[in-house]
């Protein structure tokens, strides 16, 4: 499948108008074919046009109809075959197994999501029949689904240039809803897109369904992406990327005369808990897995382990050592943009000159576009009061902060921003201390696990990806598994229609077989 670098407006490929861009290699710095016109503010509109346009079909397919047009893309997908993953590598950096790995998990999701369609669960059937002998009044026969609530933009991310970028969690969960999805490439990797984009627009047209449904586009200036969100027909948007693009895209969307949602998922540093008896007990073995985890990926995970807090002693004496010297042999590695590695380099200078930081270990020195892993100290009481010192540094550098006492390890962690993930390392004899971080670690995370990292994000029915402020825009929701497709729900009530007005979902006799509250009690199929 070749590349042209035009943009995918419904069934049409064309240039884009507005200014161009390229590719480029983040191992050598070069820019690679072809370019890649970006989209003018008419032709964002053109893509959010057919997007509203396809909507109404589009969310009365049958259940059937859509989850097949979910897997269409998984196959379609698959049979770009190496073309996509070499594109890929070309221009992430990212090796040969991981986006092997990543493929397998976007197609994963792609046909998970047809699942969930097919299910109809996520319509959330309600009905209370009418009693018209109630006393003293008469009650209405009340019925209620989900609806999708309109096109969706998805701003792919830069570093799943696979799973949460043009197919990605917030396309797939949308598509799941029922709606039309206009896409922004990253301009890290526009070819991979153009790739990913032509094998749904195959999916939408083998489906039948109407071309809106999907449109991509790249720009070439923060005015079209704007846009975009701007744009009358967009009822809400997903984003993964910067604290500081996922809120000025917010503030785009609040200020719209009819504001619409922005799930964002933007920054977060992960604490790692490391108590007192798993730290006496294996200590050094915890401080290899820690690092393997920090050093995954050169560190482009939104749930990298950015921030170790521990009780001070000889356990985290032990630990700091162990990690400091694993930490001196990671190699150097390319990170996905050479703009990711200026700022990685910036947040890594900033607290390797940082008054009340002490420099542990940095990894080997590499080539162009190479993160080079840190390993940071500082005193609890020092963080408490230099906020600097919790902002996401994206890449393999992590904080360790040593606490006087639990006390002081409690009010870090009641300092600390909205988070992802925490992890707590525990042995048998920690679990009281393990049991009163819990409810302060449940006001600030969206997932906690013991004895492990949170990098490596199962994609399942149970999975939260997702967290208070500024993890995400909206904590109340996640952009990985199966619940992922809520962001883009919407309940109506029906109120005595006749059966023959009712869409299928909601007829007494249950068309579609889906599973049901009736009268406020669960209904058994
Ligand atoms: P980014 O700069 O936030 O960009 C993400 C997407 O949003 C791109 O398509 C970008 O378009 C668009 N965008 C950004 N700011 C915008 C604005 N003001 N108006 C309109 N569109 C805007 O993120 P990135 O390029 O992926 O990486 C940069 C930094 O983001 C990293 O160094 C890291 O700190 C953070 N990051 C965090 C995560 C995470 O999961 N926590 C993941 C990836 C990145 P253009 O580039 O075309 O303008």
């Amino acid at each position: 499948m070749s590349i042209t670098g035009e943009l995918l407006l419904g069934a049409r490929s064309i240039r884009g108008t507005s200014g161009s861009f390229e590719a480029s290699d983040p191992t050598t710095g070069n820019s690679m074919a072809p370019s890649f016109g970006g989209a003018s503010i008419d032709q964002v509109d053109a893509a959010c046009t057919l997007a509203a346009e396809a909507f109404d079909e589009f969310r009365e397919v049958s259940l059937d109809h859509r989850a097949a047009f979910l897997e269409a893309i998984a196959e379609n997908i698959l049979a770009i075959g190496d073309d996509l993953i070499l594109r890929c590598m070309a221009e992430s950096g990212l090796p040969r197994p991981r986006l092997e790995g990543e493929r397998g998990r976007t197609v994963g999701q792609l046909r998970m999501f047809a699942a969930v369609v097919r299910d109809g669960g996520f319509l959330d059937v309600r009905i209370d029949p009418a009693q018209p002998e109630r006393s003293p009044l008469p009650r209405v026969d009340l019925r209620l689904r989900n609806i999708p609530i309109g096109p969706v933009a998805v701003f792919g991310a830069s570093n799943f240039p696979l799973a949460f970028s043009v197919a990605g969690g917030d396309t797939a969960s949308a598509f799941a809803a029922g709606c039309p999805v206009v896409a922004k490439a990253h301009p890290a990797h526009p070819g991979t897109s153009e790739l990913i984009g032509r094998a749904i627009q195959a999916a939408v047209r083998s489906a039948g369904l109407p071309e809106g449904v999907f449109s991509l586009i790249g720009t070439s200036g923060i005015a079209e992406a704007q846009a975009l969100v701007a744009n009358p027909h967009i009822a809400a948007v997903g984003f993964t990327g910067s604290q500081m693009g996922g809120t000025a895209l917010m503030k785009v969307a609040a200020e719209r005369p009819r504001p619409i949602p922005v799930y964002a998922e933007m920054s977060s540093i992960n604490p790692v808990i490391l108590l007192p008896e798993a730290l006496a007990a294996r200590g050094s073995e915890i401080a290899t897995s820690f690092v393997a985890s920090l050093t995954l990926g050169a560190g482009q995970f939104c749930t990298n382990p950015g921030l170790v807090l521990a009780v001070e002693g000889q356990g985290l004496d032990q630990f700091v050592e162990a990690a400091a010297s694993e930490l001196r042999g990671a190699p150097a590695a390319t990170m996905l943009t050479s703009g990711i590695h200026e700022a990685y380099g910036a947040g890594a200078a900033l607290l390797a000159d940082h008054p009340a930081v002490d420099t542990v270990a940095r990894g080997l020195v590499g080539g162009i576009n190479q993160g080079q892993a840190g390993l940071f100290v500082a005193k609890a009481a020092d963080f408490l009061v230099h906020d600097a010192l919790q902002a996401e540094i994206f890449g393999a550098s992590a904080l360790v902060v040593r606490c006087a006492d639990e006390a002081e390890l409690r009010r870090v962690l009641e300092h600390l921003e909205g988070q992802l993930t925490a992890a707590i390392h525990l042995d048998k004899d920690d679990t009281d201390f393990a049991r009163r971080l819990l409810p302060i670690l449940e006001r600030r995370v969206g997932r906690i696990l013991v004895n492990g990292f949170g990098t490596g994000v199962e994609v399942g029915h149970a999975m939260v990806h997702g967290g208070p402020f500024p993890a995400t825009s909206d904590g109340r929701t996640t952009s990985v598994g199966s619940l992922a497709i809520r962001r883009f729900l919407r309940p109506v009530s029906y109120q005595d229609l006749p059966e023959t007005l009712l869409p299928d979902a909601l007829k007494w006799n249950n068309p579609l077989g889906v599973e049901r509250l009736v009268d406020g009690k669960r209904e058994t199929l």
